[in-house]
């Protein structure tokens, strides 16, 4: 049964913050490749199960967005890519560019207005599709209170990999 309430999953999360920190401990003693296959295949599992549509908490972080996808979007919108830009962009020294408003631009409620045409950071979140899981945790641990699809992985996680009160002494 999978805990899909936004309150709920907050509230939990604050009580599991040591439990979260002994367990980061726990996958650095088990084996990364083995934890990477288990993780997407909770993820492949778990994922469809949860209603995106219904929470929009990843769309209320910087999203940064490539080239490319402003002009594909520019078309959309019949505009610019500059006029695009110099509505919805920020653009750092370095050339990395994110969406310039938290939440984003096109969050409407809980639902993505342009999700058909939406980023590939967009896509790609929670990354629980991709290798080094255990490297990765502590960043995928900042979403652990605001994303389902993570909370619900990370504790099956623990529960196929026996992490138990004895582990967490
Ligand atoms: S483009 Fe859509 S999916 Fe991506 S952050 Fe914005 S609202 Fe969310
Ligand atoms: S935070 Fe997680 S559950 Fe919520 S919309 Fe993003 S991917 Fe879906």
């Amino acid at each position: 049964m999978l805990v899909t309430d936004l309150e709920s999953i907050k509230r939990i999360a604050a009580e599991k913050e040591s439990e979260n920190e002994a367990f980061r401990n726990f996958l650095h003693q088990q084996q990364p490749l083995q934890t990477d296959v288990q993780v997407h295949s909770l993820n492949q599992q778990i994922a469809p199960q949860v209603d995106c549509t219904t929470c929009g908490n990843c769309c209320k972080s910087l999203i940064s967005v490539t080239a490319e996808e402003i002009d594909s979007l520019s078309e959309v919108f019949q505009t610019s890519p500059a006029k695009l830009k110099e509505k919805y962009i920020e653009e750092s020294q370095t050339g990395q560019m994110v969406i310039n408003s938290i939440p984003c631009h096109f969050l409407t409620g809980t639902t993505c207005s342009i999700y058909s045409h939406r980023f590939t950071s967009c896509r790609d979140f929670p990354h629980l599709h991709k290798p080094n899981f255990t490297q990765r945790y502590f960043g995928t641990m900042m979403y652990y209170p605001l994303c389902p699809i993570i909370f619900n992985v990370v504790e099956k996680l623990k529960e196929q990999l026996g992490f138990n009160s004895y582990d967490r002494q």
